[in-house]
């Protein structure tokens, strides 16, 4: 699905949609299988870090729901993408 789509960049939620899976974290656990087959695809997973709308806080970790500067739960979420190597 990520493949036949190299251009675009899914959110987890989209992902979730398009795969009709519940939980945003399953999301996040199956783009981690995916990334080391991809990895002897010559591969990679892009993602952009989670950015706080409030405050523009940059997160390092992928599945937050709330800012961990100002609590904020406006948060801009990751985008994956398929990217050659
Ligand atoms: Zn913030």
């Amino acid at each position: 699905m990520l493949e036949k789509n190299p251009k675009k960049a899914f959110t987890a939620r989209e992902i979730c949609d398009i795969l009709e899976i519940d939980e945003e974290r399953e999301v996040y656990e199956l783009l981690k299988q995916i990334s080391k087959i991809l990895k002897k695809k010559k591969r990679i997973i892009e993602f952009t870090q989670p950015v706080c709308r409030k405050c523009g806080f940059v997160m390092k970790k992928m599945n937050v729901s709330r800012c961990p500067k100002c609590k904020s739960q406006w948060i801009e979420p990751p985008r994956f993408r398929i990217k050659e190597i």
